[in-house]
């Protein structure tokens, strides 16, 4: 399906190299680049190539940052993922969670804050740049942003307001408070909403282009669609209005099988979904792809951390061939790639965006066939 004015089909034609940052925006405005973005979920995983501990960066806003720059520039992957660990656990801690830090992983929640009804009441929104270890993240932000100098776009995440809920109340307390106790859920996801559109803000603020909201508890593989209606989409929309209102774009990150909800995700009025790689990204093209930009969706452990660079670029070229034919889509990973994922995999991936995701600048196939063909 063509997609663009004749202006920017002009535009792509005429247009060399774009930048980084160009080629992110021109994608998000529904522009054609130059070619498919890529953009691996990649935060923690280039701990690898500045030799920091994932506990010890924990703390440093200077080794978090040093980490993730020497990723897009070694890699030269389309944008920077900016966070060091979930910020569903960095909110929830700032909200009073006790966290266990392991060695060799990412925090976990052990003590979850809300333990009776009038806890929800009590429960304090935390101020972005004040709480817990929040002014760590905006001091790595501000760290990158000072780098990059604008020619990379950076992205955060924010937490969804029902996985922020999960964190603070426990994940089964919270799906079965859906049916016994609703008034309970409301009140909770009110509050967490409130908190989210609030480090939503203070991402922008400090630079980042775009905010993905996270809401991995709001998978398909955990919560039916009605479930998702009542208690999920109208805090989202609520969050992705606040953030388009300040003038970044918003973008929607659920794991798992999510084709069940992909209507729902697009009406929230996200840019950009992120999708998991137990969707088809075809399926979801077809669904949705009129209304929103598709990003995805690598196995990022079958494929990213125990594939071969080849069989990553296989199956990049696979995604970028079905799906990314009329330049609405972004090479990325199905969700946050491990730790220990061998570079040469995500090189790879950037590999295939360059070899097999060019658009091949001939205007006559483009308009007799409305479509576009790489290179
Ligand atoms: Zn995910």
């Amino acid at each position: 399906m063509l997609r663009f004015d004749l202006a920017s089909l002009e535009e792509g034609i005429t247009m060399k190299q774009l930048s980084t940052y160009q080629r992110v925006m021109h994608v998000m405005e529904g522009k054609l680049p130059d070619r498919i973005p890529v953009i691996p979920q990649i935060t923690y995983t280039t701990a690898q190539l500045t030799g920091v501990g994932l506990v010890e960066a924990l703390h440093s806003p200077e080794k978090t940052s040093e980490a993730l720059l020497a990723g897009q520039r070694e890699l030269g992957y389309d944008a920077i993922y900016v966070g060091w660990e979930s910020s569903f656990n960095l909110l929830a801690e700032a909200m009073g969670c006790t966290m266990r830090f392991p060695e060799d992983s990412v925090p976990q929640v052990v003590d979850h804050v809300i333990k009776t009804p009038n806890d929800v009441e009590a429960l304090e929104i935390p101020d972005p740049m004040k709480a817990g270890r929040l002014p760590l993240h905006m001091e790595m932000l501000k760290r990158i942003k000072s780098e990059v100098k604008g020619k990379v776009p950076l992205f955060a995440y924010t937490p969804g307001p029902f996985t922020l809920a999960g964190q603070l109340f426990g994940i089964n307390k919270l799906m079965a408070a859906t049916i016994q106790d609703p008034q309970l859920v409301r009140a909770l996801v009110d509050k967490t909403t409130i908190t989210s559109t609030l480090y939503a803000r203070a991402n922008v603020r400090e630079g980042v282009d775009v905010v993905v909201t996270a809401d991995p508890t709001a998978s398909g593989s955990l919560i039916s669609p009605k479930t998702f209606e009542t208690f999920v989409a109208p805090h989202l929309k609520h969050i992705i209005m606040a953030v388009s209102k300040v003038g970044a774009i918003p973008s929607l990150h659920i794991c798992g099988k999510t084709t069940p909800l992909l209507k729902l995700m697009a009406n929230t009025g996200a840019r950009a979904l992120e999708l998991d790689h137990l969707v088809d990204l075809q399926e979801a093209k077809t669904q949705v792809g009129d209304r929103v930009l598709i990003m995805g969706n690598l196995d990022p452990t079958n494929l990213l951390l125990n594939g071969t660079p080849a069989q990553v670029e296989q199956a990049a070229r696979i995604l970028i061939e079905t799906v990314g034919s009329d330049g609405r889509y972004i090479l990325s990973s199905g969700c946050e790639i491990p730790p220990n994922a061998p570079l040469e995999n995500i090189q790879a991936m950037v590999t295939a965006a360059e070899k097999y995701g060019k658009f091949l600048l001939d205007f006559i196939l483009v308009l007799s066939n409305s479509t576009f063909k790489f290179i």
